[in-house]
């Protein structure tokens, strides 16, 4: 299976050559399509399997084949490296598009956050402390999330993250596809996913 054959929008076919992904790999063959169906996803994968681009390419093809207003893609991870490093994929994959996406992560001043919100991103790239703080104080509104992304729901369980997921999922549409990546999938990611 080549990205071309995935039926792929020419903006993203662009940015994966430019990037030098020439093939897709394991977990992007087998997530790609099924998220591209609307599926909920779940899926085991450690970190250097490429699979942020899977879950990626295919929020980022929705994005183009339908115009509207957003943030229509939230993906929430446990650390503000990964958090940085998820949106950085975004950010180059959307290259030559008009997709806007941001990041929510505490540790910083919430002023430039809250500017960002402010133009409505298409993408949100968030840690779940932050991203509930700035909830709280009505500065983010989540009612036209599609896709919810959760990468690395194992480690967010260990750190502690779970009540906070739990809050933000109250706040999001119930009409949405769910994604969750997990290096592991100890009993307590199997029931956030039933969730
Ligand atoms: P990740 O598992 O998302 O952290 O990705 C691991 C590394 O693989 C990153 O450096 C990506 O840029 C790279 N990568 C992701 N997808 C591909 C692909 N289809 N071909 C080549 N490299 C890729």
């Amino acid at each position: 299976m080549s990205f071309k054959n995935i039926g792929l929008k020419e903006p993203i076919l662009k940015a994966l050559q430019q990037k030098g992904y020439k093939e897709p790999t394991p977990i992007q063959q087998l997530a790609i399509s099924s998220i591209l169906k609307n599926k909920d996803v779940m899926a085991a994968a450690q970190t250097g399997t490429g699979k942020t681009a899977a879950f990626a390419i295919p929020a980022i093809e929705s994005l183009l084949r339908r115009k509207a207003k957003g943030p229509r893609i939230l993906v929430i991870a446990p650390t503000r490296e990964l958090v940085s490093q998820i949106e950085d994929e975004f950010r180059k994959l959307t290259i030559g598009t008009k997709i806007k996406s941001m990041t929510i992560y505490g540790g910083v001043s919430e002023n430039p956050q809250i500017e960002k919100l402010k133009r409505n991103p298409d993408i949100i790239c968030a840690c779940p402390g932050r991203l509930l703080d700035l909830m709280r104080q009505g500065h983010v509104n989540l009612s036209r999330v599609e896709k919810l992304v959760l990468d690395e729901a194992d480690h967010m369980f260990d750190m502690g993250f779970l009540p906070d997921i739990n809050r933000i999922l109250d706040e999001l549409p119930e009409h949405r596809q769910n994604l969750l990546f997990a290096a592991t999938m100890p009993p307590e990611i199997r029931r956030l996913a039933q969730k």
